[in-house]
């Protein structure tokens, strides 16, 4: 089968290895100049660092499969080791230590009304790891109980403030009152696992699927733009139009799928399927910015390596950049705050002063020189789903069976991380070439 995915970024190379494991010949169109989309890298100060996705659960396993078969990269430590301001206090949050204490610290965060609500929820992620995924068949029970609610009246305000915003704002770009609690399962189940991160970087992985081998072949088509699909019933091929260079084409493909972000597919369908595009922009999403800074000395401790602030600050994380990278800051900026103050058209060095501002008292910044930092701002950065999202999907589904042969993975399918986003690529490869697994 001749397939073309496109959009580059980790759900469209998910999907290009499933289907170059199933002997397809695929095509991958990328409307940048590099593949890799919000899993992107810099250099700086010529090293390669990674700016958006970057953390690898132990559970990833979909994952890990990818990895070790572009070469299988070695992965180091990376932790669940952050810490955050409670009462002019701050108070460390850590998988690392004692089990035990950590896990009272945990509940005395949630309060009574936290554990008590969310304990079932963790029982059923920790039973089967499949419940943790966007729309799995135990959150859509939870979506279709409470999702007239959001997060923030869901739960009391403690255990909102202190545990579940904190991990909103980092998966989600978005408050506790923009999430609901049927969607909270595929955030949930992060915060269940432990962390590490590749050696040598995303970009480094990059380069390893480019040269990767396998029953099938894969042309990946950076700097191309896809500008329409539609489908002709009687050739039964599926046409994408597209532009590179500024120069348009045509190409037909047995079958196709999307891999974009779903405000980026509706574009593509609104004059096509107007319907599907109003449906696909439901789903919200939020803008972060993020900052990598390099300083001439150690900047955290191993024992505190990252701080959480409140939805009074901007920026929403500081962090290590590894475990080993002590001096290396990544700054995140998400939330409605960050959204008030910053925007495209800010200045990378107003936004990165910012965050030092914010972050000094706690850390040493003010004694340390600053080298260099490299900047990236996303407008539709990260994925915050909708009420009752399996309904939605199940809509957009139906629409976009008006394109036979195509079908459409991407974050907002079964949650935004890398894991999630193989899952989903995993689906719709088997939606376009029938189960042959
Ligand atoms: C700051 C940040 C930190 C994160 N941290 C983690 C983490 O530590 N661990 C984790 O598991 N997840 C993390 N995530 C989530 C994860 O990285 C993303 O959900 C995931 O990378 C999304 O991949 P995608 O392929 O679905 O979308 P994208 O990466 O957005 O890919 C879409 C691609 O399509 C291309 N495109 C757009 N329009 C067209 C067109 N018309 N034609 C052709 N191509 C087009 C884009 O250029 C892009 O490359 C993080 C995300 C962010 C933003």
């Amino acid at each position: 089968m001749r397939i073309a995915v496109i959009g580059g970024g980790i759900s469209g190379i998910a999907s290009a290895f499933y289907l170059r494991q199933r002997n397809c010949s695929v095509d991958l169109f990328e409307s940048e100049e590099q593949i890799g989309g919000r899993i992107g890298s810099h250099k700086l100060l010529g090293r390669w660092v990674d700016f958006g996705g970057k953390n690898i659960g132990r559970h990833y396993r979909r994952f890990r499969d990818f990895a070790r078969t572009c070469g299988d990269p070695d992965f180091e430590y990376f932790g669940f080791n952050t810490s955050q301001l409670i009462n002019s206090r701050v108070i460390g949050i850590s998988k690392e230590g004692a089990k035990s204490f950590n896990m009272l610290r945990m509940m005395s965060l949630c309060g009574l009304d936290g554990v008590l609500k969310l304990y079932p929820h963790v029982r059923a992620i920790l039973k089967d790891r499949e419940q943790g995924v966007l729309c799995s068949r135990y959150f859509r029970e939870i979506a279709h109980k409470n999702d007239h609610l959001t997060l923030a009246t869901y739960l009391k305000s403690r255990c909102v403030n202190q545990v579940i915003r904190p991990v909103t704002i980092r998966m989600n770009g978005a408050e506790p009152d923009e999430c609901y609690p049927g969607n909270f399962g595929s955030n949930l189940a992060l915060a269940l696992d432990s962390y590490e991160q590749l050696k040598h970087g995303m970009h480094s992985l990059l380069h390893d699927f480019r040269t990767m081998g396998g029953p099938g072949s894969i042309r990946i088509l950076e700097g191309h733009r896809v500008t329409s699909v539609s489908s002709d019933p009687d050739a039964g091929t599926v046409s994408i139009g597209y532009l590179h260079r500024g120069v348009p084409g045509v190409a037909a493909y047995d079958r196709v799928i999307s891999a974009l972000p779903a405000l980026r597919l509706a574009q593509l369908l609104e004059q096509n399927i107007p319907e599907a595009s109003a449906l696909l922009r439901r789903i919200s999403y939020y803008p972060v910015a993020v900052s990598i800074a390099k300083y001439s000395n150690e900047v955290f401790s191993k024992e505190r390596r990252a701080m959480l602030f409140d939805q009074s600050h901007p920026l929403s994380n500081v962090g290590a950049y590894g475990i080993n990278d002590l001096g290396l800051v990544r700054y995140t900026f998400s939330g409605r705050m960050s959204r008030s103050i910053i925007s495209e058209d800010s200045s990378p060095e107003e936004v990165i002063d910012l965050g030092e501002k914010i972050a000094a008292p706690y850390f040493s910044i003010n004694e340390n020189r600053r080298e260099g930092f490299v900047y990236r701002y996303l407008a539709e950065g990260l994925c915050a789903y909708s009420s009752r999202h399996h309904l939605l999907l199940e809509k957009i589904d139906r629409e976009l069976e008006k394109i036979s042969g195509f079908a459409a993975t991407g974050d907002y399918r079964r949650g935004a991380s890398i894991e999630a986003c193989f899952s989903a690529a995993y689906e719709s490869v088997d939606k376009v070439t029938g189960n042959l697994s």
